[in-house]
């Protein structure tokens, strides 16, 4: 797997490149093992705003943002295993699939789970956070949405109308559940299971 790392702008000292490009490159070989990714991938990096983010844009390219300030190593591992879990799960902008509510659910719980895993980040970031009672609340509506592809990415994910990254906590709560109804499990094999077979697994009824 040969990955190319871009730097876009004017965002970083030589020595910061050197250690971005570092991290990114073993991280992202490390993670095509694991999830058996045979696609290279070229890495687009900027330098922008408060948070370190990611967007898989096709199955051989990922953006990622980096925040300007106190730049952790850890958070830019985390970033890159979610979105390389992306493209292991065929889930990205130039994509010729759709995606239902359901797929989305999953596919950004095992992206979250598996970022949080692999980049041994001891405690979820509070917008991973969730309380299982409030996340009921939206079950009825995800029943009737669940294999709707005209859902909202921007209400359900992006928190306009709702709260703040609500998809990616049900996401990761499914995930959760499927792992404490099986110990033995990884997220790396639940990442080639279809969301239908996942939702079996978790055995959570909306
Ligand atoms: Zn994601």
């Amino acid at each position: 797997m040969k990955n190319k790392v871009i730097f876009i702008g004017s965002g970083f000292t030589k020595k910061e490149q050197k250690t971005v490009k570092n991290i990114i490159q073993k991280t992202a070989k490390d993670v095509a093992q694991l999830l058996d990714i045979k696609s290279d991938v070229t890495f687009t990096v900027y330098r922008f705003g408060i948070w370190t983010s990611g967007f898989t844009q096709a199955k051989d390219w990922i953006r990622i943002n980096i925040k300007l300030k106190q730049f952790k190593e850890i958070d830019l591992v985390e970033t890159v295993c979610h979105e390389m879990n992306h493209i292991a799960r065929e889930y990205f902008g130039f994509s010729n699939k759709q995606y239902d509510l359901l797929d989305t659910l999953f596919a950004e719980g095992l992206a979250v789970a598996f970022g949080l895993h692999h980049s041994k980040i001891k405690k979820a970031p509070a917008i991973f956070q969730y309380r299982i009672a409030n996340l009921k609340k939206w079950f009825p509506e995800i029943r009737k949405k669940l294999h709707s592809y005209s859902f909202s990415y921007d209400e359900w994910f992006h928190g306009v109308g709702r709260p703040m990254c609500l998809g990616y906590k049900i996401g990761r709560y499914l995930v959760d559940q499927i792992i404490k109804n099986n110990p033995e499990i990884t997220i790396e094999s639940l990442t080639k299971k279809s969301a239908n077979q996942l939702l079996k697994l978790s055995k959570v009824k909306f």
